[in-house]
């Protein structure tokens, strides 16, 4: 069920002593990030603030994640179980979720290999916005559009290519140049993964 400021009222706070917990999950990989507890007023203040907002058993107070370090959590949905003792919630991280400076509290957890691509699209993101000096996909950016498309095309010809005389090898790994240099010039048009998801998901549902 999707949690609101208007139905709050009615998850299982009386059975969870006024404490429930909330995993943290990012909204475009669907990594765990981090996991916390929430009282009713620290949920009230996330779904009005949009920034994960905990209880703290330590401190014995409300803690916007990131109140001192920056790294917030800005909450794209709430979400509880069938039982209503537990919160699912989809974020966007502002820098590292784990106070030791890793994106998650998991750092050993595995996506699943679909994952991995919103996951490269991520760093991809985060290159054109940085530009690092030995960054090769910065260096893409900064060669420009008619540079990109280009280099779509070229994959595209070299993945049949290899399909057609080529080792099963050579077809791997122009697929994955083809992959990589396709999200590259979806995010110079300003253009995620995910929309180019909902038009496969559409036709699909046909
Ligand atoms: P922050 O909320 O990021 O400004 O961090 C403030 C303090 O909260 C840190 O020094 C930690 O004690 C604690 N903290 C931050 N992130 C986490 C986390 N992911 N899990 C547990 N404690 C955290
Ligand atoms: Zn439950
Ligand atoms: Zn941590
Ligand atoms: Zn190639």
């Amino acid at each position: 069920m999707l949690v609101t400021q208007e139905n709050l009222q009615t998850l299982a706070w009386e059975k969870m002593a006024d404490l429930i917990p909330a995993i943290i999950q990012h909204h475009k990989t669907g990594a765990i990030l981090m996991q916390g507890y929430m009282n009713q007023a620290s949920l009230s203040q996330t779904l009005i603030t949009e920034k994960a907002t905990f209880y703290s058993r330590s401190k014995q107070a409300l803690w916007v994640k990131g109140e001192t370090s920056g790294h917030f959590l800005n909450v794209k949905q709430v979400l509880t179980d069938c039982d209503k003792d537990s919160l699912l919630i989809a974020c966007e991280p502002i820098g590292p979720s784990c106070h030791l400076g890793t994106e998650s509290c998991f750092p050993e957890q595995s996506l699943s290999q679909q994952n991995f691509l919103s996951q490269l699209e991520e760093v991809i993101k985060s290159r054109k916005n940085d530009a690092p000096e030995d960054s090769y996909t910065a260096h893409l950016f900064s060669r420009g559009t008619t540079k990109m498309a280009q280099k779509v095309g070229e994959e595209g010809v070299e993945v049949a290519l290899a399909a057609v005389a080529e080792t099963k090898e050579d077809l791997l790994g122009e697929c994955a140049d083809l992959f990589y240099h396709t999200l590259v010039l979806l995010q110079d048009q300003n253009i995620d993964m995910s929309e180019v998801m909902e038009v496969l998901q559409k036709r699909h549902q046909k």
